[in-house]
Parts: C-alpha cells; structure tokens; sequence
C-alpha cells in the first residue's frame, strides 16, 4: 500500500498531510508560514517522521505564487517574484526532494485544488473546468482538455481586468501592481479597505454584497467567454458569506445575456457555478492528487491520471 504526502504552501499558513484521499487522510497538521527555511524544514521534518510509519511513495506540493512550473527552466519549483517578504526566488521543491529522496510534483494552490476537486470532488468526470479562490488574494486554475492549465507561466486569473465603475465604487483597488483587477477589487483585504471592515462583519443586507457578487460575476463572466469551461468552482474565504454565490449566478446570466446558449449554464446555472467538495482540505488534498499523479505517471508513462486512480 504506498502513501503520499501532500503540501498546500500558502502565503499564510503551510499545511501537511498523508494519506491516498480523503477518506484515508492519515494525518494532517498546520503551521504558520514564517521565513522559507525555517517553514519548509518544518514540514520536512514532520513529513519525515510520518515516513516512519509508512513510506511515501510522492509528494505533491500545491504552492502560492507566482511559481514557476516549467521542467525545462533553472528555476523550475522556485516560488519567483511574490511580493511576500522574504520568499522571493524561493526554491521549493529542491530542499523538500533532497531531504526526502522522493519524486516531488509542484503547482500552483489553485490547480492543485483544481486537481483535487475533479479527483474526489465538485469537478469529476468534468476535463475543462475553473476552479477559482476568493480569499486573502482571488486565484485561478483548472484543467483544460484533462490538462492543467499552464502555458508560459501558469493562469494568473485573479489579475484579470474588470469594468471599474468609478462613479458606483471610488475605492481604487489595492493590488500592488494593477490597483484595481480583479484581486484589486474583490478580494477580502480589498472588501476590508473598502468599507472598513472585515468581510465577515458586514451584515448580510450591507451594499458591499451586491457590489462583491458584480465584481466576481464580471470575472466568472470573462472566464465563461474565454475558456468554455464546463463548470466554475468558487471556493475561499470570502464565499462563505451566505447569499452571495445565489446573486453572482443571477448575475452570471444577466452579464452573459443569453448570448451562450447552453443548457448546462441557461438551466441549470446552479450546477454551474459551484462551492468545492472537499472544504478545507481542498487545497492540501489537490496536493495530494499532484503527489498520486506524478507517481502513477512515472508507473506507467504516458498514461493519464484518471485512468489510474
Ligand atoms: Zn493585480
């Protein structure tokens, strides 16, 4: 029976596990994300001793970014230009292979949640979806024709452009590098600056809702045009607040206009635009599935993941 160990890199928080799915997650721990060296020894050290009771057989890290994810670039499995102190240029995946001697798979935390939701969750049987986090940060990954999305760096779709209507909403945005895209405009830090207070202390009936719902409408909306996936996760923080995954489906359709006429979005927008399946372990149990993937290609090359799960 072989076990992997997973790793979900936030820029917050690390967290750890093994397992071979959900429903056999042996153990799982968190830790605050401090200095690399000090964060990533951590990790090893705790996934080492989890080794002693059963080998791992991979590990799978699902990483905040950007990161590069390129096989043929010097700094593949390097965390590349955050703005996070003291994680810029941050190899990752080196110093956890070495220390562990096992086949290490690496990507983004959203295409590892992507991954992870289509192996066990909200996503099966579906090969181009989006998956999308609105939390501290708005990110984006999924699969297209049975393939993570990466391409020249990997999708970045929190920072997407959106219509700003400064009249409506003067607030500029807070993205260091844009002000007002996407993540600029509607992550929860930006709902916070906005209004003045955290988004779990605006009250259900507080404008800042209506305001969320267009804002992320708008980008579902964009990704709907662009990649023509068959489903839209919407996961983090920010989409626990109750009522607003109901108002950005309406808005959804009113943005879309009836131009996509597909049943799957015109009746059933519900099934459509969907909260994951996994919860709070979306994101360390995608790292997981990264981990199962790498393994079972390497077992049988050239054959895909959901062949062999
Ligand atoms: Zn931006």
């Amino acid at each position: 029976m072989v076990v992997f160990g997973a790793i979900e890199a936030g820029g917050t928080k690390f967290v750890c596990a093994v397992g071979t799915g959900p429903a056999d997650l042996r153990a799982r721990t968190e830790f605050p994300t401090t200095l690399p060296q000090e964060t990533i020894a951590r990790a090893v050290g705790w996934l080492k001793e989890q080794g002693q009771h059963a080998p791992l057989a991979a590990v799978g890290i699902g990483s905040f970014g950007p990161i590069d994810v390129n096989t043929a670039s010097p700094w593949y499995g390097f965390i590349t230009t955050t703005p996070k102190a003291g994680w810029r240029n941050t190899d990752l995946v080196g110093p956890i292979r070495r220390a562990l001697g096992v086949r290490v798979a690496f990507d983004t935390d959203v295409n590892a949640a992507a991954l992870g939701e289509q192996t066990w969750g909200a996503a099966k049987g579906l090969s181009t979806f989006v998956y999308i986090t609105v939390g501290t940060g708005i990110g984006g990954g999924g699969l297209v024709e049975g393939r993570l999305m990466h391409g020249a760096l990997h999708p970045e779709m929190g920072h997407m452009r959106i219509a700003h209507d400064w009249r409506a909403d003067p607030f500029p945005g807070l993205c260091p590098f844009h002000g007002d895209c996407w993540e600029g405009l509607a992550s929860g830090p930006a709902i916070a600056a906005r209004w003045g207070r955290q988004p779990e202390e605006l009250p259900p009936d507080h404008p800042a809702w209506p305001l969320e719902a267009r804002y992320l409408a708008l980008g579902v909306a964009n990704l709907v045009c662009a990649l023509s996936p068959q489903r839209i996760i919407l996961g983090g923080g920010v989409m626990r607040q109750a009522g607003l995954l109901p108002l950005i489906r309406q808005m959804t359709l009113e943005l879309l206009n009836g131009y996509i006429q597909v049943e799957a979005i015109v009746q059933h927008i519900d099934q459509y635009i969907v909260p994951p399946r996994l919860g709070d372990n979306a994101g360390v149990l995608g790292a997981m599935a990264l981990a199962i993937g790498a393994h079972r290609r390497a077992a049988a090359p050239g054959g895909r993941l959901g062949d062999l799960l």
